[in-house]
């Protein structure tokens, strides 16, 4: 039986292969596209639970790829990247992919991100955006109420550190960029200190909740709830 569809957007026939394999003895039913027109096409006609995208395509640049289909869907999209530059895994990040995977990557690495990525899928995200009680683990948020709970024990955020929370866990499974998460909770601070301070944050909240297991750093990057 197969585990879900994935849709790979990549034009290096290596690297096709790589994925290929891996994805074919893991049970994962897949196509792939070579270049942008035609991963935007199959993206529409395979309507994929996954899609893998290399940002550096022959035709297009990735991000316009993520653009696009971000038009018609929210299935996640996960970029490969062989640059060790983080800017153009931010941009991707912020035309909305979700997560990552810098190359050369190993197989396992690819199959844990798929995972995530299923996992975000199935558990609907628009739904857990919409729904009044949050749930992760030992986390729950009360939004109609405003409060936090860690194993049915209140806990008592500043209201930085609250906002903060439900955008992670509106977005759980994603990766947020620093510049994403300042704009979302703070009104105009540019500051050199800023991103200083949302560390600072992020800190404080995970030593709060207990979270350190599920509030992840992205070095660079930025920050992300994963689903337990
Ligand atoms: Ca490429």
């Amino acid at each position: 039986m197969n585990k879900g569809t994935i849709l790979v957007i990549e034009d290096d026939k290596k690297i096709q292969n790589l994925i290929g394999t891996t994805l074919e003895i893991s049970n994962y039913a897949y196509q792939i596209a070579s270049n942008a027109e035609q991963g935007i096409l199959k993206a529409t006609s395979y309507n994929p639970d996954v899609i893998i995208l290399d940002l550096g395509l022959p035709d297009k640049d990735g991000t316009e790829v993520i653009k696009k289909v971000r038009s018609f869907s929210s299935v996640p999209i996960i970029v490969v990247s062989a640059r060790i530059d983080n800017d153009d895994k931010i941009s991707a990040l912020d035309e909305g992919a979700d997560d990552y995977l810098t190359k050369p990557f190993n197989t396992e690495e690819l199959l844990a991100r798929i995972r995530v990525a299923m996992r975000h899928k199935n558990n609907n995200a628009e739904e857990t955006a919409q729904s009044a009680v949050f749930t992760n683990g030992d986390l729950t948020i009360d939004y109609a109420k405003g409060c936090v709970y860690v194993s049915g024990e209140e806990v008592h955020l500043t209201a930085i550190e609250y906002k903060l929370l439900c955008l992670l866990a509106k977005n759980i499974g994603k990766v947020l960029t620093h510049n994403h998460i300042k704009k979302e909770i703070w009104l105009d601070d540019n500051g050199a200190d800023s991103q200083l301070s949302l560390r600072v944050f992020v800190t404080n909240l995970r030593k709060k909740l207990n979270a350190s297991n599920y509030i992840i750093t992205h070095i660079g990057i930025g920050y992300r709830m994963l689903q337990l």
